[in-house]
């Protein structure tokens, strides 16, 4: 549903995969999640400024960010004392700091990050108190963004913020980490969503425009572009519902596990890296016309970029790919069956996977090439989803390309004798 909605509204989905992502940290505290879940999972918006128990529905916000740093949330300055008092599950604490950035601040409930003297621990504040009142926090402004527009974003200051403990006292990070593998997921899924919808566009005016006499999407260099932009978009969809395959198993088994714990930060990584790329590439396709406001390739154009930015940076998304061989190796052996069972039947791709096992077994004493070895993981690994679920077309022009050294680099560049016909026409909407 993501990938579809992230094809149609992407700023709704910021609120949308934060609520679904907040399960993930509440569920470090059982009372907490029996009290919230059944609300957080309600179908339906309740866009009343009241108590979020009185709700039919709610949103799940996350406040983390401060000033001096978002990468680094052990720098985190608020406080959090104890209030003294209980409500429901847990004790009250009462949060004095600033956020930095807080996206939808009209969130029935946050999780945020405070400081207690036993470390930084992890929080959840209602928006507004049981009497109806504003919890104690003052919006400063709203960010004023260069995309995702539709989305707020704001500067908070937190003055007695009413909020109550989630997991551990000391083990915030950790706890909301949780919530971020979730978000995580979502936006690699998210900006697979985006990409698709670029290339929806660019296959929908290069086919009904012509120049030189012929349909532009016929002519050669075009044709080129638009079925490497297809493998590209088809890719990512592959990698990211196998991804979100395994949330479905992960408690049931270890196999899963491990992949969406090492799989995901990496799907993270390489697909929000390549949005921008393939959202400019699928906007030159339209010539002038996708570069002005009218049209629908400017939004996208400028909203491109963000999902590699929240959530955790590039770098920040590729050392907690490091963190995952360093503290559980399982999960090498877990993405390699994974990448193995789609191999089998080619001996050239064995000897990618034999490299890429090395490179992941040495990535803890060589994280300077943290982002080398993301990507060839990535790229290994949807070689071997789409040999596994796409027609031999797009396998091969992505096997050659991607993995065999015959691209150049620029979309555009597959090599000679590449089925780019099929490869479109299987990515066209079907009326
Ligand atoms: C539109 C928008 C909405 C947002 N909404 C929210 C929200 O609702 N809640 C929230 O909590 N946050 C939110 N954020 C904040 C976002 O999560 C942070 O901006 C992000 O985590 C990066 O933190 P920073 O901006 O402090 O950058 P920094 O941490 O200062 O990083 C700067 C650069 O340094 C790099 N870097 C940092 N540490 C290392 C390292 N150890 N090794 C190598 N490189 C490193 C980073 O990769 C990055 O390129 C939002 C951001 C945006 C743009």
């Amino acid at each position: 549903l993501s990938y579809l909605w992230n094809q149609g509204e992407n700023g709704i989905c910021c609120p949308m995969g934060m609520t679904f992502a907040s399960v993930g940290a509440l569920r470090h505290d059982p009372a907490l999640a029996a009290e919230w879940e059944p609300l957080i999972m309600r179908a339906g918006y309740d866009s009343r400024p009241i108590h979020a128990r009185d709700k039919s529905a709610i949103t799940v916000g996350m406040a983390m960010t401060e000033k001096q740093g978002g990468s680094d949330l052990r720098k985190t300055q608020s406080t959090a004392r104890p209030a003294g008092s209980r409500t429901g599950s847990g004790a009250d604490y009462l949060i004095t700091g600033h956020k930095w950035f807080f996206s939808v601040p009209m969130s029935d409930v946050f999780l945020t990050l405070a400081q207690t003297e036993n470390g930084v621990s992890c929080f959840l504040a209602p928006g507004w108190l049981p009497d109806g009142s504003r919890n104690n926090l003052r919006i400063q402004r709203l960010k004023e963004k260069c995309g995702n527009r539709s989305n707020a974003s704001s500067e908070v200051e937190f003055k007695d913020l009413h909020a109550v403990m989630v997991g551990p006292e000391g083990r915030g990070i950790r706890t909301i980490i949780e919530m971020a593998h979730y978000t995580r997921l979502d936006f690699a899924v998210g900006s697979s969503g985006l990409m698709r919808q670029a290339l929806v566009q660019a296959l929908h005016h290069t086919s009904s425009r012509t120049s030189f006499g012929e349909r532009i999407i016929d002519q050669p260099v075009m044709a080129n572009v638009a079925a490497d932009l297809a493998v590209e978009s088809e890719a990512q969809m592959w990698l990211g519902m196998r991804l979100a395959c395994t949330l479905d198993h992960q408690d049931t088994s270890e196999h899963e596990r491990l992949l969406s714990r090492i799989a995901t930060p990496m799907a993270k990584y390489w697909s929000c890296k390549q949005a921008p790329m393939f959202v400019v590439e699928a906007l030159e396709c339209h010539g002038g016309n996708g570069f002005i406001e009218d049209h629908l390739m400017a939004r996208l154009y400028r909203e491109a970029p963000l999902n590699g930015i929240w959530e955790g940076t590039g770098n920040i998304i590729c050392l907690d790919v490091v963190r995952a061989v360093q503290r559980e190796p399982a999960t090498v052996d877990a993405v390699m069956e994974e990448i193995r069972q789609g191999l089998s039947d080619d001996p050239g791709l064995a000897v990618h996977a034999d490299d890429l096992e090395k490179r992941l077994r040495r990535l803890p004493d060589n994280q300077g090439e943290a982002r080398h070895t993301v990507e060839v993981m990535a790229h290994t690994l949807q070689a071997s989803l789409l040999r596994r679920y796409a027609p031999a077309a797009v396998s091969d022009a992505f096997l050659a390309s991607r993995l065999n050294g015959h691209w150049g680099r620029a979309f555009g560049t597959l090599p000679g004798g590449m089925d780019t016909r099929a490869i479109i026409e299987r990515a066209r909407v079907q009326a």
